[in-house]
């Protein structure tokens, strides 16, 4: 591993800027980290066969005195669930092997226009059910750390790529958790942003209402960075917020200082069970919360009492509307068609799509379609909304009293691979602290909180804050981000074992 893989985005970028390297070099050498470790790690279902001729796109404009923007020449690793127009789009599943979309999501497109540099396509499990990603149609992926474990889900690719030293940047996407358990189980930062603060123009949805798309990173200044380029109003999509979003890299600057923790009132929740939660998980939660007192943070006591239902509610929100996006994939407008000969159209989308999804997706949809019928309607569906209701009120009422809540960000450490794939509950439960986020709208981050003591393993520290509020998540966990890695006297990432000493190849 050559030192470029080895910089932070920001750090990338200021060598760019500088002159200092090429986005040629730049690209080419995490290229080759891909081609050293990939094979391993199979963070990638795709590597982009235009990346170097981005590059070189990229250090001719620079060379022309052209106005790029910050991360200009940086390259970016993409969550296969967003559409791209010069790479396949599968969302991790067989139906849509090999599709090719006429257009880019919002979000890539605004990457592209920035300079960024799109060295591939992650793996995920399919259609972003799951938090392991062996739900992947194409295999899993592993988790750097250690490579009999997971990396999380559903965008395991877009961490694994991001701990690996793949890529220095990632995009991926957040219904339940996907950015923010992965982030936990790798050492990594990942964001999941107001609802409607990220465009989700061509995401290939999950569940519409609590889709969102943010950033995977090594550092919370790189996720700002990448914020500020993908973030902002998209008049593709309807649910897209017209707010005026401060520079969320500005933010993270100033939270480095460590100021934003004299006085931050942090919000633990009473009713979160200490149970359901590994020790080691728990440890690293309470050391971090001292660490922020110790510089002047106040930790109260708050009251969530329907937090511990939003894993409940959520089966039912996201299996319904799920069911509802996925009736797309019919074998006439999109991937897959399984050809019946005699049959009706029927006889060919039920063998489409029997042979198109997976185990977890016919689940999901089965489960879905059944909440949505009538007569089932309100007593699932409409339950489920009323629980939605009642977790957005205890938001409400907790951050009346605090300015961000702290949980841990999962409740184990990376499990092994295979370890929870036939228990779907036990799959479930890795988002119980995750999922009421997204139930709310509620901007939240995880940043690596240290290394569980069993085990060795990273464990990440989850910070909530009000609706579009993002700015204030970048403050404090880039003050507590600085606290810790001083502490640690490094980068957490520098102990993965897996990559060898230093995180080098193996
Ligand atoms: N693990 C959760 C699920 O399986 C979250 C997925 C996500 O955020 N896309 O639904």
């Amino acid at each position: 591993m050559t030192d470029l893989t080895k910089l932070s985005a920001a750090a990338l970028a200021d060598k760019l800027s500088a002159g200092e390297v090429s986005s040629v070099e730049a690209t080419q050498a995490h290229l080759d980290r891909i081609a050293a470790v990939d094979a391993d790690v199979h963070a990638f279902l795709h590597v982009s066969e235009h990346a170097l001729d981005v590059a070189a796109d990229i250090d001719r404009r620079r060379a022309a005195g052209d106005d790029l923007g910050p991360l200009a020449g940086v390259p970016l690793a993409i969550k296969d669930v967003l559409v791209t127009t010069d790479m396949p789009s599968t969302s991790g599943s067989k139906i849509l092997e090999g599709y090719m979309s006429p257009y880019d999501a919002t979000v890539v497109a605004r990457s592209r226009a920035a300079g960024l540099v799109p060295l591939g396509k992650t793996n995920m499990d399919e259609f972003a059910m799951g938090s392991s990603t062996e739900h992947s149609a194409y295999g899993p992926t592993r988790n750097p750390w250690d490579l009999s474990r997971i990396p999380g889900g559903s965008g395991g690719g877009s961490a694994a790529a991001v701990a690996a030293f793949e890529a220095p940047l990632a995009l991926g996407s957040d219904t339940g958790g996907s950015i923010r358990q992965p982030a936990h189980v790798t050492g990594t930062v990942g964001i999941k942003p107001t609802y409607g603060g990220v465009s989700r123009y061509g995401a290939i949805a999950l569940a519409s209402s609590l889709d969102q798309v943010g950033p995977v990173t090594r550092t919370v200044l790189d996720a700002g960075l990448l914020h500020d380029v993908i973030g902002g109003h998209d008049p593709h999509d309807s649910t897209s917020l017209a707010h005026d979003w401060p520079s969320f890299a500005a933010a993270a600057r100033e939270g480095a200082t460590g100021e934003v923790l004299k006085g931050l009132k942090v919000g633990v929740i009473r009713e979160l069970p200490d149970s359901g939660f590994q020790a080691g998980v728990s440890e690293s939660f309470r050391a971090a919360l001292a660490a922020m007192e110790s510089q002047g943070a106040e930790i109260v006591e708050i009251s969530a009492p329907h937090f511990e239902y939003g894993v409940a509610a959520y089966y039912l929100i996201l299996p319904a509307e799920a069911s509802s996006n996925l009736a797309k994939f019919d074998s006439v407008r999109f991937g897959l068609r399984v050809d019946v000969p005699g049959g009706t159209v029927e006889d060919v989308m039920a063998k489409t799509r029997d042979a198109g999804f997976g185990e977890e997706v016919k689940r999901r949809i089965i489960l879905g379609t059944y909440a949505l019928s009538a007569g089932y309607y309100d007593a699932y569906y409409g339950s489920a909304q009323k629980v939605r209701t009642l977790i957005q009120q205890d938001f409400a009422d907790a951050f009346s009293k605090v300015d961000v809540i702290a949980t841990p960000s999962a409740p184990t450490t990376a499990f092994k691979l295979g370890e929870k794939i036939d228990d779907p509950l036990q799959m479930y439960l890795n988002d119980v602290t995750t999922i009421p986020a997204n139930l709310a709208g509620v901007p939240g981050i995880s940043i690596p909180s240290g290394l569980a003591s069993e085990d060795g393993l990273p464990v990440g520290i989850q910070f909530l804050a009000p609706a579009h509020e993002d700015a204030r998540l970048y403050r404090v966990g880039a003050a507590l981000e600085s606290l810790l890695v001083d502490s640690w006297g490094g980068p957490l990432l520098d102990r993965a074992p897996a990559l060898g000493a230093n995180g080098g190849a193996r």
